[in-house]
């Protein structure tokens, strides 16, 4: 129990760090985490940067200038801990699951930012692609690199073939990633189950007409939910993947 708190208020804390380059369009550097109100300049006190807490304590608004704060950092905060806690129920505590943990709060931050502006900040991409990489030569096996090439190319030649139009650099990038901390066949499932999941999300939409056929969908938030759910489902995932 005490294990999962602790996952959770880590989860909070690398949410609330990774949503200043989210929001503040800060480099990764670690002195220069959120520490101004961005309307008033204010420096804030420690207090005022523990997740979620604080946003509670301060009823969503900023302590000097009481300009609203978005509602988006505590809930990128909570859902970066929720995720924490949900997918390390199934795991025993190993080198895969921090480098799961970490990819996904990246996604998540990417996440929330391609929700925000439809582009995501070279840093988080890079720095996810670089976990991905890390993680793969580390468990060298041809399983990784075929799910890396894979999860890369699907992206990449759809990205080629409409000169950008359909998928972002993004994409292929975090879907390398995927491949590289997943393998082949979980991959292709990954994928496959995001187009599936923005699918559901699009139908509505369009038939209320609130989107159009040429409206941009931010692709990315699909993708990391499915990367959670696989994770999050994996032991049923791998029994019934070895039928085959
Ligand atoms: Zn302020």
């Amino acid at each position: 129990m005490l294990n999962y708190l602790y996952l959770f208020f880590i989860g909070t804390f690398i949410g609330s760090y990774f949503s200043s380059l989210v929001f503040e369009d800060t480099k990764l550097v670690i002195t220069k985490r959120r520490s101004k109100c961005q309307k008033c300049k204010n420096n804030l006190k420690s207090w005022m940067l523990v997740p979620v807490f604080s946003y509670l304590a301060l009823s969503g608004r900023c302590h000097y200038c009481k300009e609203d704060i978005s509602m988006a950092y505590p809930l990128l905060e909570l859902i970066t801990g929720a995720s924490f806690v949900l997918l390390s129920l199934n795991y025993t505590y190993d080198l895969s699951q921090i480098f799961i943990l970490s990819t996904m709060a990246l996604f998540i931050a990417s996440s929330f930012s391609d929700q925000k502006n439809l582009e995501i900040s070279n840093t988080l991409i890079y720095s996810t692609l670089t976990f991905g990489l890390i993680y793969m030569f580390l468990n060298f096996n041809s399983d990784l690199i075929y799910g890396f090439i894979t999860g890369g190319l699907f992206f990449e030649i759809q990205r080629y073939i409409s000169k950008g139009k359909w998928v972002g650099q993004a994409d292929a990038y975090f879907a390398a990633t995927i491949g590289c901390l997943m393998g082949f066949e979980l991959t292709i499932l990954t994928i496959f189950l995001s187009y599936w999941l923005a699918t559901i999300y699009v139908i509505p939409k369009l038939l209320s007409r609130s989107i159009n056929m040429k409206s941009k969908l931010p692709f990315i938030p699909f993708l990391t939910l499915s990367f959670f759910l696989v994770n999050f489902f994996y032991d049923i995932i791998v029994i019934n993947l070895n039928y085959f």
